[in-house]
């Protein structure tokens, strides 16, 4: 991949930049820097756009109805399931699951796919780094099960130790459960060789996309692994949206997790059966206008270009660990060798709470505590960081002033 030109990439940026409605406003008086993308990234307008579009020109329900409404509802909707299966370059549309975010994606596999095979003496592998969402879904399968939860450790750099992974994968190992991008760390983990692993032993490997998806292109197929997970909120779509993709035979051994409308074939007093895969997951009315808005989110980073975005966002984050990495007394968690722009770090003497607060009132949004990880907290053996985490609207400058508000509020503390 060539990089492109430092004022190429820095014009591209800005043009994206200004199809973000929200990044214009005021926060306490000040330009808003918008540092929490990890946690929820901002939307454009082209999704905004095609949210409202959907209620004011064509709401209704999907599959349901003959009228010409329900029709382009459906086709609306059943569009964003090519437009996902495309994104994540699956071999057909039939293995993208839609779900509300990454967390019912997870749950899914946990209870369909999981927990009809486990039993006692069997163990779901995930490692130091996962999100709760890719801890708590597989220890209440072992819990019902009795099976139990290893963990493959990660080093002091915040990197996956791939050989104590891969031995971990021992025969009890029912699935393997990784995310591909830390929250916390940034770290991005090497997915594909992990599947190559799971894969000889014949072990069923789910990622967790939910941090990757934004930040760089996503081949399941090139991956090679079995489960993906995706969050539509943090790919700048709505809230509420998101996908499981899986291969085709996995999901047609799977039990439905939810009974309802629209995920059956018959249903007699005496027995239902089922549609095929993915509506056999999928009951009750989804959440219509938020696909819309998520199809309208992939069109829009197909224009964007992955690549184009990647090369800024690492720039951004050169830029970024360079700056706190000459601040006195700071740390930062996670220093892997490939990573997003997702920066944790603490501050000697200074609560991450009261940073994150007073960052706050110089217009600064970045996220204190936990990030629902318990566990890597635990690891590295604070209660909190803070966390810097970038989008591709982000912007040098932005930098700049963060790290001087950082010094500022920093005084003001001491
Ligand atoms: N996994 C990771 C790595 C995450 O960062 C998040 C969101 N913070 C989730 C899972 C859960 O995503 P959602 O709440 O959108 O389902």
């Amino acid at each position: 991949m060539n990089a492109a030109p430092a004022a190429t990439r820095k014009a591209a940026a800005t043009r994206l930049r200004a199809d973000f409605p929200l990044l214009a406003r005021n926060v306490h008086g000040k330009p808003l820097i918008y540092f929490d993308s990890a946690n929820t990234a901002q939307k454009p307008a082209q999704v905004i756009e095609a949210v409202d579009r959907f209620y004011r020109e064509f709401n209704a329900n999907v599959a349901r109805a003959v009228h010409q409404l329900g029709a382009e509802a459906t086709s609306a909707y059943e569009g964003v399931r090519d437009k996902l299966a495309r994104f994540v370059n699956a071999g057909s549309r039939e293995e993208i699951v839609l779900t509300s975010g990454t967390t019912q994606a997870i749950n899914l596999v946990a209870w369909s796919h999981a927990l009809p095979n486990l039993k006692a003496g069997d163990s779901i592998l995930v490692t130091t780094m996962e999100h709760h969402a890719n801890i708590v879904p597989w220890q209440l399968a072992c819990e019902r099960s009795g099976a139990q939860l290893k963990v493959a450790p990660i080093d002091e750099r915040g990197e996956l130790i791939v050989e104590r992974f891969i031995e971990a994968l021992t025969p009890d190992v029912k699935l393997a459960a990784v995310t591909h991008v830390s929250n916390v760390l940034g770290t991005i983990n090497p997915i594909a060789e992990l599947a190559r692993a799971t894969r000889k032993r014949g072990i069923p490997l789910l990622v967790d996309g939910s941090q990757a998806a934004p930040h760089f292109k996503v081949d399941v197929r090139a991956l090679g692994c079995d489960f993906y997970a995706l969050t539509g909120h943090k790919l700048f779509g709505p809230t509420g949206t998101g996908a499981l993709w899986a291969r085709k035979e996995l999901l047609r051994a799977m039990p439905p997790m939810f009974g309802g409308g629209e995920m059956i074939r018959e249903v007699r007093f005496s027995g239902t059966t089922f549609a095929d895969p993915p509506h056999r997951f999928e009951a009750g009315t989804p959440n219509i206008a938020g696909f819309v808005g998520l199809g309208a989110a992939l069109d829009y980073l197909e224009v964007a270009g992955h690549e184009s975005v990647t090369q800024h966002e690492q720039a951004l984050l050169a830029h970024l660990q360079d700056s706190l990495r000459a601040v006195p007394g700071l740390r930062i968690f996670g220093q892997a060798a490939h990573k997003v722009p997702v920066v944790s770090f603490l501050i000697e003497g200074a609560h991450a709470h009261d940073l994150a607060t007073l960052l706050d009132h110089e217009g600064i949004a970045l996220r204190s505590g936990h990030h629902c990880a318990h566990p890597l907290m635990q690891f590295y053996g604070v209660p909190a960081t803070l966390r810097a985490s970038l989008a591709f609207y982000n912007t040098h400058e932005e930098i700049e002033h963060f790290v001087a508000a950082l010094a500022k509020v920093r005084r003001l503390l001491a």
